[in-house]
């Protein structure tokens, strides 16, 4: 894709906040979900991608950070953002109902796409997201992982820490997932992530035009 300009997203709305899958909007559009621990950068990557300041923002105000968050990127796809996980001050039973919702809905919401799971490019591989991605695996949900908060590590330190990252993924999976690395801040991974989108989309129009 080198040299072709990727176009950015002209609008991006937020739609609806939804408590369970089957609250969720008409699945009318090819849809793409962001997960990860809370404080990965979540927010500030759906910004990035967006092109829009505060655009996220909403789904942190309280009573919405549990639920699934809706948005409409120029009326071709849904962009999803899923409550965090790893907060510390929750309750088992809050947990374990963070993980039957967001189960369920990865499992039954048939336009989703492709997960992207965030990891903190600074930090050791963390068991919540190793178990994350199996769990995927074994549902067989697409996912791919996106390391954020590149721009606060050396060149040097961030090649170490993917490495690190990837040779501990070799242990157990045959198969290393797509990665992207970003910045929110310098929006490094901005174009790859889209155009991984905009080619799903695609694809998805295509599967779709075929039954
Ligand atoms: P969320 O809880 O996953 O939605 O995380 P936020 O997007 O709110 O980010 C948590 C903190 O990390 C905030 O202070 C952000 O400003 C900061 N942050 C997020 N992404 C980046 C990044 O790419 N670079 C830098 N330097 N800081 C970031």
């Amino acid at each position: 894709m080198q040299g072709n300009k990727i176009p950015d997203i002209l609008n991006a709305e937020f739609l609806v906040s939804s408590p369970d899958v089957s609250s969720c909007p008409e699945g009318s559009k090819p849809e793409y979900a962001f997960i990860g621990r809370s404080n990965v950068g979540k927010s500030s990557l759906i910004n990035m991608i967006c092109g829009i300041k505060g655009l996220a923002k909403i789904s942190q105000t309280p009573g919405k950070t549990r639920l699934i968050n809706h948005f409409v990127v120029d009326d071709d796809w849904f962009l999803v953002d899923l409550p965090g996980y790893g907060y510390a001050k929750i309750s088992q039973r809050e947990r374990e109902k963070w993980r039957k919702m967001i189960h369920a809905y990865l499992r039954k919401r048939e336009n989703l796409v492709c997960t992207f799971i965030l990891i903190d490019s600074r930090h050791e591989p963390q068991k919540l997201d190793l178990d994350f991605m199996v769990w995927m695996a074994e549902n067989q949900l697409p996912f791919v992982l996106v390391f954020t908060k590149t721009d606060k590590l050396s060149k040097r330190n961030l090649d170490d820490s993917l490495n690190a990252y990837i040779r501990h993924l070799r242990l157990s999976w045959e198969e290393i997932p797509r990665m992207f690395i970003t910045s929110a801040k310098t929006s490094r991974g901005k174009d790859e992530i889209l155009q991984y989108i905009y080619e799903n989309n695609e694809l998805y129009k295509g599967y779709l035009a075929s039954l």
